[in-house]
């Protein structure tokens, strides 16, 4: 991007808090910006994740009458990333590309190697819509995911073999019942916000992002899956006291929808309820306008455009869910979308650590397929009479090394990221399932909300200009 079209100097902002852009964007069209609250607005700290293993392990064991041993087991908060799919027949974690092959797999804890992989998945059809695989689309599902894993290898430990295979899935279904209740009944949410410090970050420039969109003549609107009561107590601690103007959190937005229940908020007819906000009760469905300053309860898209004065490619929506935010909201809708990623800044710093080995594999790949096609042309000649062995033999030797080298810089590109799944947005050239949602689904992507305020409110985003495979070669 050039100087002459942007509003802000782009060398100014540090890479990491960069907003990227897969589908341009310009935020002048944009009236008005919805959030979603939780890993959106309010960022959790690994310690939430804590507190959910244990009161969802518990539940685990005595609801479902695992063994008390579990209750010892110890939660590994980077073990997991997003995108994985659990198999839920086999005990297995698989991390699998955007064409949803499978490319890395665990089975409890422990990697699969390339041929186990091959005859377990080469066959099999991924369908993710479906009950067998899940997918781990949300930060909230990051416990659940070693829970399965560290029970796996629990169970199998305790009976000396393999589960069945209604086991494997009997095990998954507990444990997501037990971490959905956890958040369900209001157990979670009554011990987080006990303690807001603990569990949340505070950030310190949300206030003010807000201030610079809505001083822009933009209406800022809430979306959010949560109920009112934790919603006040959790935006009262992240914005209450946080900027001069406003006296508290409400009035930065100009319409509030609790308990949306998205994704079905962007397919379902769910009326709009309102709440009366001391109670949190819903009073009775809504038939007027929606208005500014009443909280209204579930609701859908299309009595949202039809009840309010914004609609369409006019609104821009910020979520961390993929799916439920991001997904579902870009195939319904013509919302444009902006995915909150937290994993983001860690994420891009390591990748900035492991660059040049990343390029160097890039090298070693191309030359492996130079030397493979000239191999290929030897065996042709050998073929044909001609005495070509020594030259054969030192173009195996130099493939060797070569492909050594390939999987020693493999192996550090990966222990620098996750041991077991490597990378959040790619395996190894391709996008991981995760970075090819993201690339097809969220016009643009950034680590945190405030990073908007380091861009104009009426910035022009604009995509990368990017080739096509058959272009690559023309114009490179
Ligand atoms: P949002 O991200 O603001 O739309 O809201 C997420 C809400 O979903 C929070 O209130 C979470 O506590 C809740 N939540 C997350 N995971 C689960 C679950 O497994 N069962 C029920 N609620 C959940
Ligand atoms: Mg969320």
């Amino acid at each position: 991007m050039t100087g002459k079209n942007r509003l802000v100097d782009l060398d100014t902002i540090p890479y990491e808090k960069r907003v990227f852009v897969n589908r341009s964007l310009r935020m002048e069209h944009i009236a008005a910006v919805g959030f979603d609250m939780d890993y959106t607005l309010a960022i959790y700290k690994e310690s939430a994740e804590f507190l959910t293993w244990e009161l969802a392990l518990k539940r685990l064991v005595h609801d479902y009458d695992y063994p008390e041993r579990a209750l010892s087991l110890t939660y590994k908060p980077d073990f997991t990333i997003r995108g994985l799919v659990i198999d839920t027949h086999k005990g297995n974690i698989l991390k699998v590309d955007g064409h949803k092959f499978v490319q890395r797999a665990v089975h409890g804890s422990k990697a699969l190697t390339h041929d186990q992989i091959r005859n377990e998945y080469r066959n099999t059809l991924l369908r993710l819509a479906g009950k067998r695989f899940v997918v781990v689309d949300s930060l909230f599902e990051r416990p659940e995911v070693y829970m399965y894993a560290s029970m796996v290898d629990l169970l199998e430990k305790e009976k000396g073999k393999k589960l069945r295979a209604g086991q494997y899935s009997a095990l998954f279904w507990a444990i997501r019942n037990s971490v959905d209740s956890v958040h369900a009944d209001g157990s979670l949410k009554v011990r987080l916000t006990k303690d807001m410090d603990t569990y949340f970050y505070k950030d310190p420039e949300l206030a003010s992002t807000l201030h610079k969109l809505r001083s822009s003549g933009k209406k800022l609107f809430l979306l959010t899956n949560s109920e009112w009561w934790f919603v006040d107590r959790v935006m009262g601690f992240l914005l209450n006291g946080g900027h001069p103007d406003y006296q508290n959190w409400r009035q930065f937005f100009d319409l509030l929808i609790i308990k949306s229940a998205k994704p079905g908020f962007f397919v379902s007819r769910a009326p709009f309820l309102w709440v009366d906000d001391r109670t949190g009760e819903p009073m009775g469905i809504v038939q007027d306008k929606l208005q500014r300053g009443v909280v209204y309860q579930g609701g859908n898209i299309h009595d949202l455009e039809a009840k309010w004065e914004y609609s369409g490619d006019s609104i821009l929506y910020v979520g961390d869910n993929i799916f439920s935010d991001i997904v579902r909201s870009k195939k319904r809708t013509t919302w444009r979308t902006t995915l909150i990623i937290p994993e983001m800044e860690t994420e891009l710093d390591r990748t900035r650590r492991v660059a040049e080995r990343i390029q160097l594999v890039a090298r070693e790949d191309d030359l492996l397929r130079d030397l493979y096609l000239r191999l290929k042309a030897l065996h042709l000649r050998q073929k044909n009479g001609e005495a070509v062995q020594d030259e054969v033999d030192v173009i195996r030797k130099e493939m060797d090394v070569l492909e050594s080298d390939v999987a020693r810089q493999e192996q550090a590109v990966l222990r620098a990221f996750n041991p077991l799944f490597g990378m959040l947005f790619k395996e190894r050239h391709e996008p991981s399932l995760f970075g090819a949602q993201m690339e097809d689904y969220a016009c643009i992507y950034t680590s945190k909300v405030s990073n908007l305020a380091l861009y104009s409110p009426m910035e022009y985003f604009r995509s990368p200009r990017d080739l096509l495979p058959h272009e690559i070669h023309l114009f490179r």
